[in-house]
């Protein structure tokens, strides 16, 4: 199990942010960044069950600003998704994906990386086509990038054929779909059966109470069967523990990410994993 790096760590809470109002200035000091590409991008590994071996990655954003320090993802991506710069965070964060996968990729070594994304993102009609380009710049294999949508995403996207369409598109390419925080939020079925989704990620929360809850115990072995019954992979977030991971293997689950394989990690720490 890594850490993400020593030294001391200047984190602004949500209400530190508010009462400072902090907010125009970190949209100012993000410009900057994004400008000068100061934003970094840690990996953390997907583990596969039935094999043993990481298969894939997850790409997170990581933002230390001069100014004002570190700024974590959950205080990052609302101000971004409000101020439309998280259009440009999700391009910066594919171009560097791709990047990584094909040099990987180079290397022998075939994982996929998964990218977060915002249905912000996929209000742009050119998305499709920036996708594209990125993939064919970078000599990223299509197949090797999966993008990863939340529940909140999928619920609006239901109602925007464009977006479906476009997602249709790149799946057609070989792009793979990914539900992230399955069960928080408002599963339907009605999007689970309009999006080419080929997998399920059951939130973290759920797996920190599986080993004190039978209730979550059955909740979690309900979900992998019906991934398996939809054909869809199921992963599990936020796996902690070799009692967590033990359980889910038990239980079918198809692959699992969390503090237990490691934390995120730069790409050379990933390369050191795999040995
Ligand atoms: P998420 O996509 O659900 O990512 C999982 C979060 O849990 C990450 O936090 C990850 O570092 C953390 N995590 C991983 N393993 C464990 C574990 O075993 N235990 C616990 N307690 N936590 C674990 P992070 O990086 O702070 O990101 C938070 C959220 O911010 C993400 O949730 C995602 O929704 C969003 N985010 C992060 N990077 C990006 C990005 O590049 N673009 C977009 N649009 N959103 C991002
Ligand atoms: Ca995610
Ligand atoms: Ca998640
Ligand atoms: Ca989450």
């Amino acid at each position: 199990v890594r850490s993400e790096g020593g030294g001391n760590i200047i984190s602004l809470t949500k209400a530190d942010h508010k009462a400072l109002s902090t907010k125009a200035l970190i949209e100012k000091r993000l410009l900057i960044a994004l400008d000068e590409k100061n934003l970094k991008v840690l990996y953390q590994p997907q583990l596969n069950l039935a094999t043993g071996k990481i298969t894939g990655v997850e790409a997170f954003v990581r933002w230390e600003d001069e100014e004002i320090g570190i700024v974590t993802p959950d205080v990052l991506i609302p101000i971004a998704e409000e101020t439309g710069l998280i259009n440009d965070i999700g391009t910066f964060m594919l171009e560097q994906a791709c990047l990584q996968a094909a040099t990987w990729h180079k290397k022998g070594l075939n994982l996929k990386v998964s990218i977060n994304s915002s249905v912000r993102e996929f209000r742009d009609k050119n998305m499709v086509l920036q996708i594209r380009k990125v993939l064919e710049k970078t000599n990223c294999p299509a197949n090797l990038l999966q993008i990863e949508i939340t529940e909140k995403f999928a619920l609006e996207a239901e109602a925007e054929t464009s977006i479906i369409q476009q997602m249709k598109q790149l799946e057609a390419d070989g792009i793979v779909f990914v539900l992230d925080d399955f069960g928080t939020g408002y599963a339907s079925f009605r999007y689970m059966q309009l999006l080419p989704l080929a997998e399920i990620k059951i939130d973290q929360t759920f797996i920190s109470t599986l080993e004190y809850q039978k209730k979550v115990q059955k909740l979690i072995q309900g979900i992998i069967q019906f991934g398996k019954t939809i054909n869809m992979r199921v992963l599990a977030e936020g796996v902690e523990t070799a009692g967590q991971q033990e359980l889910l293997a038990g239980f079918g689950c198809d692959a699992v990410q969390g503090y237990h394989i490691s934390h995120p990690v730069t790409p050379r720490e990933i390369e050191k994993l795999l040995k």
